[in-house]
């Protein structure tokens, strides 16, 4: 059976932003992630990672580094009873120097190509599904794919919203403190749903 889908943004939302992660020790979950993770699993939501990395393109880490991370990543989340279904990253920049990453792909957010490679790998009904980010991106992401996007303040999210997200047409079906209220929000909107 279809199941709807929360895509969350990583770095920034469910990472602090600390520029490009080019080692683990960048890598620094925020608070009350694992508990919004946990509340998706327990309420039939797909949890999918969805992530720009063009700093594989642009020469400043290797992919291998990108899968160690999600691999600390799932772990930390699994020993905290949390699970995360599927993660879906672009190493791709048209403006990069590696040969083979240093393409116009279509999957770099907001393109939907993270969204349909994750639909390939699993049941998803995308017209009950959200994408929670940082960046205005994510929501474009959202808007482009048919779902609704939620804008978190944590990251750069701060910054969106007072500098980027006023001059763009698409707008955030919510604008949430961080990942954990995002996920609130989504149980309040299914719990309406419901009752319709
Ligand atoms: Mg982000
Ligand atoms: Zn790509």
């Amino acid at each position: 059976m279809k199941k709807p889908a929360v895509f969350i943004d990583r770095d920034g939302t469910v990472n602090e932003q600390r520029g490009y992660i080019n080692h683990p020790s960048r890598f620094i979950i925020l608070p009350g992630v694992v508990e919004a993770i946990r509340a998706l699993n327990h309420h039939g939501f797909h949890v999918i990672v969805v992530s720009n990395q063009s700093g594989v393109a642009r020469g400043y880490f290797p992919i291998d580094l990108v899968h160690e991370i999600h691999e600390f990543m799932k772990g930390h989340f699994r020993k905290n009873r949390a699970t995360v279904d599927g993660i879906f990253f672009c190493p791709h920049h048209p403006g990069g120097s590696v040969p083979g990453y240093a393409i116009q792909c279509n999957c770099r957010k907001p393109k939907t190509g993270l969204i349909e490679q994750a639909c390939k790998s699993m049941d998803i009904d995308l017209s009950n599904s959200y994408v929670v980010g940082d960046r205005c991106e994510d929501i474009e992401l959202a808007e482009h794919a048919g779902m609704k996007g939620i804008l978190v303040k944590t990251g750069y999210g701060l910054g969106e919203i007072d500098h980027v997200l006023p001059f763009k047409a698409v707008k955030p079906a919510h604008i949430g403190e961080d990942l954990f209220h995002a996920v609130q929000w989504i149980m309040n909107e299914e719990r309406a749903s419901q009752k319709r």
